[in-house]
């Protein structure tokens, strides 16, 4: 096993970063698959979200064990990793990462602090998923260089042009520089209002847009209150509301995930060959 890695990124606040991460990555682990989440957010919202109301009282986070690999200590077996009850490990975050983002400046190997904190935990799973902080800071930046490849959520009620420009550039960056293996998977339309004829024109515009270079996920996660309700809760939208449109929204996702995964192992063993 070597975890495929995904990094859940757009600097655009509050566009379903984490829920996706969550839900994503609870839809694998339905699907049996070994999931490791990694709250890569100071706000530690990933966290919360998964039922760890107060990360500040959390005594080992990402910010610990990122220490750690700069210093060069040895990490105990799954150090600070806790386990969800719907079958996910979370190494989760809090305040004390942006103190990190601080000291990664002076430290050697600067982008790739999480990449070698990852290599350590990867053959214990078969997905990691990143939540990113809306930015395109050294966290993110660190994200992206530990990933094989990105997903993009962008909401559906706002026309994203200009910041998806600056994320395209970062990430060709990172994988010119650093990662050039980086893939993005695609652009996940969320909180999609099937109400409404603006969510369909922006699907029509990004399709026109991006289309001929990136995939956008066929599947669209809609936008439920059930899905605003779920971070309260410490638990996913399959167990909060699993027969409403969002838990049917993140299944699909989860399937076209892993088909994607598929497709990119069997081009592997087809050039293995
Ligand atoms: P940030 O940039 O602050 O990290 P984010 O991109 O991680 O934000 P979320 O925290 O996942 O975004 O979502 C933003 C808000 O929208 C949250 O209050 C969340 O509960 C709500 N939300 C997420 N998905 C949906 C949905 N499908 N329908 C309705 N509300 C949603
Ligand atoms: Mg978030």
């Amino acid at each position: 096993m070597n975890a495929k890695t995904i990094a859940i990124a757009n600097q655009k606040g509050g566009v379903g970063k984490t829920t996706t991460c969550a839900n994503l990555g609870i839809g694998l682990a339905l699907e049996g698959k070994k999931v490791l989440l990694i709250d890569t957010d100071p706000q530690g919202s990933l966290s919360i979200s998964l039922g760890y109301a107060q990360p500040d009282k959390l005594d080992t986070t990402l910010a610990t064990v990122m220490g750690k690999v700069i210093t060069d200590t040895p990490l105990q077996h799954k150090e600070g990793i806790l386990s969800h009850h719907e079958g996910v490990d979370l190494m989760p975050a809090n305040i004390e990462l942006s103190g990190m983002e601080v000291s990664l400046v002076n430290a050697m190997s600067r982008e790739t602090v999480l990449k070698q904190y990852l290599d350590t935990v990867k053959k214990q799973y078969d997905f990691i998923l990143l939540d990113c902080m809306p930015s395109l800071g050294m966290l993110t930046v660190n994200a992206l260089a530990a990933s094989d490849s990105v997903i993009i959520p962008v909401q559906a009620q706002y026309l994203p042009a200009k910041g998806l420009e600056q994320l395209l550039q970062t990430i060709g960056k990172v994988r010119r520089q650093i990662n050039p293996k980086l893939k993005i998977d695609g652009i996940l339309l969320t909180m999609v209002d099937s109400r409404t004829n603006f969510a369909k024109d922006i699907c029509t515009l990004l399709r026109e847009t991006y289309g001929s270079s990136m995939k956008i996920f066929s599947t669209d996660i809609p936008h439920s209150v059930r899905a605003a309700e779920i971070s309260a809760e410490g638990k996913s939208i399959f167990s909060h509301d699993p027969k409403g449109k969002v838990a049917d929204g993140y299944r699909d996702l989860t399937k076209e995930v892993l088909k994607i995964e598929k497709l990119r192992q069997k081009h592997k063993s087809d050039i293995g060959r």
